[in-house]
């Protein structure tokens, strides 16, 4: 963007993967009927004393050590003061000056964006604005549910590659089963902050957080937008003060709604009715055991181990369910390329159209690999593989049984096969004389309709040199 460049840092806020809340024993359930999963603590009711939850700890330090953070040995809570209707005590406890984790970063086309702190916090409760009143509701469901706020350095170049960042983000969240990165349930959501300055200044220019994107693409207009908005101001002489903006996906504009100096004051302090985190190196070891092979490991190690390209690769290791079904094919069957055509063709297709997590696919490894086998073996052709594997999504039948009671193997009998390829020609006598007088697209007629008889049991090939054979008598 001619003589300015952009300069981005996001700011990420997580649901981690609980069964119950941060501080107390309710349900984070999506969805439940309203305030049915609450308490008198995180309702805020005074008298209350919150507990941490111990799950919510391990999880945010295994995203810490997957995003290559320091832990810190020892770090705390804090109170967050602001008064909105959806925050019962009228604060948050998160963390301030002692993150759970700091100095982390995410490769994005191998260059390292740093992140600056990861820190654990509870969520707010929810704000319903029915449409008909002069009224709002709130839900306490989601009050309390634990989160991790990640946030990164001013290191983003691009609105491009804050979308890939958030892309290997959640992925690696995914993975590590730290949360369900669900976007549409709010389980991921992300704030931008961008400001613009001249190629070669060393200095920041003056930044705007983005609020309210609630998909990738969402993030990466919203930034296309203002970087271009802020350009243009400095273009036309005009100074920019620092303050957020919403992101408005009807119109897909940014627009302002608050300058620097409306801001609340947090009037930050330590958590008092909380103890500090204090983790030893055993724990933290413990954990680190539990991280294992991360994405971006899997993807190079599909390119290197089974020689696949670098989209195929990319593809299968998006989420770990599928490289998970990809490698039990692999490991029975072999074939690796074979095995990702079928994954990323016809089964992909299926799942998607039926809405079916791979987990939980009726076509199973085992299934997938003996239609690949019983092809390699040439009991059944291409066309029929297809529809075995159709007939096998649909019913859950073994592929081995649907090919024999519904009597689909190939046909190799040359009598047979002589017989269908002479009865296909005498039935098309123009497309016989349209091959004779040099046009060779009718072999491709005679080739299906020969398919179309034998309902694709024969192999292609054969049927070709059977009718070449015949046609050039
Ligand atoms: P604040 O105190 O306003 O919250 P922080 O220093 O905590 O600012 O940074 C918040 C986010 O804004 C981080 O992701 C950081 O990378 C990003 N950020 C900070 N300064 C700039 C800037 N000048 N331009 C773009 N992003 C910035
Ligand atoms: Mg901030
Ligand atoms: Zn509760």
């Amino acid at each position: 963007m001619e003589e300015y460049e952009l300069v981005i840092g996001l700011e990420v806020h997580v649901e981690l993967l609980t069964e119950s809340k941060m501080f107390c024993g309710c349900s984070t359930r999506f969805g439940a009927s309203p305030n049915s999963q609450t308490c008198p603590v995180c309702a805020g009711f005074p008298g209350t004393l919150p507990v941490i939850n111990k799950k919510a700890v391990e999880l945010a330090l295994k995203a810490a050590i997957a995003l290559n953070c320091k832990i810190s040995s020892y770090s705390r809570f804090a109170r967050k003061h602001y008064f909105y209707p959806d925050l019962p005590k009228n604060y948050q406890i998160s963390q301030y000056e002692e993150p759970l984790a700091t100095e982390g970063g995410i490769l994005v086309d191998s260059r390292n964006i740093r992140i600056k702190r990861l820190h654990l916090e509870e969520d707010a409760g929810k704000l319903i604005h029915p449409e008909d009143g002069n009224f709002s509701l709130v839900d306490l469901n989601r009050s309390s549910v634990p989160l991790i706020e990640i946030v990164t350095e001013p290191d983003i170049k691009s609105p491009s590659e804050a979308e890939k960042f958030l892309t290997n983000l959640k992925r690696v969240l995914e993975y590590l089963e730290v949360s369900d990165c669900n976007m549409e349930e709010g389980s991921l959501r992300c704030d931008a902050n961008i400001s613009v300055r001249r190629y070669g200044d060393k200095g920041f220019g003056v930044k705007e957080e983005i609020k309210n994107m609630n998909s990738f693409r969402a993030v990466r207009k919203a930034l296309e937008y203002e970087g271009r908005r802020q350009i243009d101001c400095l273009k036309r002489g005009e100074m920019l003060r620092q303050g957020t903006r919403l992101w408005n996906d009807t119109l897909q504009i940014t627009e302002e709604m608050r300058k620097k100096e409306e801001a609340q004051d947090y009037r930050y302090f330590p958590e008092p009715d909380l103890p500090p985190l204090v983790f030893d190196n055993r724990m933290i070891k413990e954990i680190s055991s539990q991280v294992g092979e991360l994405p971006l490991q899997r993807k190079e190690r599909f390119i290197k181990g089974y020689l696949l390209s670098e989209y195929d690769a990319d593809v299968l290791t998006s989420k770990k369910d599928i490289a998970d079904y990809f490698e039990r094919c692999v490991e029975k069957a072999g074939r690796p390329k074979i095995v990702a055509n079928w994954i990323m063709g016809d089964l992909t297709a299926l799942l998607k159209s039926t809405k079916t997590d791979i987990r939980n696919s009726p076509v199973t490894p085992e299934y997938l690999v003996q239609i690949i086998s019983m092809i390699e073996q040439g009991n059944i052709t291409g066309v029929v593989a297809k529809i075995v594997l159709q007939e096998c999504f649909n019913t859950g039948m073994p592929p081995e049984k649907i090919v024999s009671e519904r009597g689909l193997s190939q046909i190799e009998d040359e009598e047979a096969i002589n017989s269908v390829v002479k009865e296909v020609i005498s039935e098309s006598p123009d497309a016989v004389n349209d091959y004779k007088s040099g046009r060779e697209q009718a072999l491709s007629f005679l080739i299906g309709q020969t398919m179309r008889k034998t309902k694709g049991k024969v192999s292609p090939n054969i049927v070709k040199n059977k009718l070449l054979e015949y046609l050039n008598k």
